[in-house]
């Protein structure tokens, strides 16, 4: 195992990672499914894709779960405005389930076309309200509780530590008092773990609960699912930097009141993607997709290489010139790949010492906080170098690609076969997933009776084309 050091933001600090125990634990802030994800929230994912590829790439187990937020997620993050999917689904006259489930399915078709590799689970927000109801209850039991105008709250001046993550000050939190409307709040910071008093007649999503049929805040989900999936103690959070003072630090509030002791170990956050007016959002109305690049003529891969361009914690400005660039780079890195003279398939040991070197400075790179900007230089100096032959060259590609997932030596990306052999992929994923044998194996045989390899790695089944 080799050592990496990640920046923790609870402690503000660059971090030797000790995992707690054999296999790494890791829970991602997944997309409010009301409409598409923009390409700020996809460059949170792929920070969080290279953070899980270096903990593979070193040689760590990882268990990933990323959730999807279809419920109680309002337009202002302090309980105020409305449940986002309930409004969008009123504004386009379709159904809350069938707003949540057509942008669930355009977040996992972004997350594939990027080459992201799949958690071993999402979860949804309503497949666990019976989860967060229990966590209620013992917040409940424990006395962090007070019900009033109807909702349940969590009363944050019986957490002592309230605020540790964002190093809120008491009177940070006093000011916030100006802007909060809900007067049934005994601190302005204090905020809800289940709504009985919609403040919408005709809210659709309900459930039963010991306070009266409602449905639950926002931030309780993540508490309940992470800790229902990977336990009480795990190692790694994730999320954009705009979690850290609301949503991360509630989650943490109500999960540490629990629990009486300290819940996550590290928590990782990706700084925003910029536009000339500021972040990257929804709210703003000036959002970007993945889906009109696409249609602009650039590869998702090209936005992927975009945002290697700037370290995950540095803020990093969106234009097309700048995504022209990258799109340009990313062309001639893979022409100057596809030239490379092909041959005997190299292992770690047979390499020279000067590719063994420019590997191992990639890795210090990498495992250092995720420096890829830095580590992207050491690719284009392996490419340069005279003294490697062309197959050690392509050896150090793949490597370095376990960690860039930019599918350098272009034979593993979904995205570049047909859809039709993708779908087949897919099914099959699914029939391994039920242990249905005999029909994914039917299925690979269909794949390579249409000219395609399926290819089973640590990181998923992969596709390659027949040569
Ligand atoms: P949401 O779907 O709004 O819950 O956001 C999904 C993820 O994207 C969260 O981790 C956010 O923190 C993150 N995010 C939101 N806006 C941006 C942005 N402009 N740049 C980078 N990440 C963002
Ligand atoms: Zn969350």
């Amino acid at each position: 195992m080799k050592e990496i050091t990640l920046y923790n933001t609870l402690s503000r600090k660059e971090e030797i990672f000790q995992p707690i125990s054999n296999v790494v634990r890791m829970y991602c802030c997944g997309p409010t499914v009301y409409n598409y994800a923009h390409i700020g929230n996809l460059r949170t994912y792929i920070f969080e894709d290279v953070l899980k590829r270096t903990l593979i790439h070193s040689g760590y187990k990882v268990k990933h779960v990323i959730n999807i937020t279809d419920v109680g997620h309002l337009t202002g993050d302090n309980d105020e405005g409305e449940d986002k999917i309930e409004k969008s689904a009123r504004e386009t006259g379709k159904t809350v389930w069938e707003i949540a489930d057509f942008y669930t399915n355009a977040f996992l078709k972004d997350f594939n076309s990027l080459n992201l590799i799949k958690p071993d689970l999402f979860c949804r927000a309503t497949d666990h309200i019976q989860q967060m109801i229990n966590l209620i209850k013992k917040l409940e039991d424990k006395g962090y509780t007070y019900i009033s105008g109807g909702n349940v709250y969590f009363s944050i001046d019986k957490f002592k530590d309230y605020g540790r993550l964002a190093r809120l000050k008491l009177e940070e939190l006093k000011a916030g008092a100006r802007t909060d409307v809900d007067n049934n709040k005994k601190n302005p910071r204090d905020f809800v773990l289940w709504f009985t008093n919609s403040k919408f007649s005709n809210q659709i999503m309900m459930w039963d609960s010991p306070w009266g049929r409602g449905y639950p805040g926002w931030h309780i989900e993540c508490s309940a699912m992470s800790m229902n999936y990977l336990g009480d103690h795990f190692d790694i959070h994730c999320g954009g930097i705009d979690a850290i003072p609301v949503h991360h630090t509630n989650e943490i509030a109500q999960s540490e009141a629990v629990l009486g002791s300290t819940w996550v170990k590290y928590w990782l956050h990706g700084e925003f993607l910029l536009t000339d007016n500021g972040k990257m959002s929804k709210s703003s109305g000036e959002f970007l997709t993945l889906n009109t690049l696409v249609s602009k003529g650039y590869d998702p891969l090209d936005y992927k290489f975009f945002c290697y361009s700037a370290h995950y914690r540095s803020q990093l400005s969106f234009s097309l010139p700048a995504l022209d660039a990258s799109r340009t780079a990313r062309l001639n890195l893979l022409k100057r790949i596809g030239d490379l003279k092909k041959g005997k398939d190299y292992t770690i040991d047979e390499i020279s010492d000067d590719s063994k070197k420019m590997l191992s400075e990639f890795d210090s790179y990498v495992n250092n906080d995720m420096s890829i900007p830095r580590a992207l230089g050491v690719l284009f100096l392996v490419l340069k170098n005279t003294e490697i032959a062309d197959e050690e060259k392509f050896f150090c590609v793949r490597y370095m690609d376990e960690v860039l997932g930019l599918n350098l030596d272009q034979s593993n990306s979904n995205n570049q076969i047909p859809e039709e052999i993708a779908d087949l992929l897919a099914l099959r994923d699914l029939k391994k997933k039920n242990k249905d044998w005999n029909s994914a194996d039917k299925i690979r045989n269909e794949i390579e009776s249409k000219g395609y390899i399926v290819k089973d790695t640590p990181n998923g089944s992969k596709i390659e084309k027949k040569i």
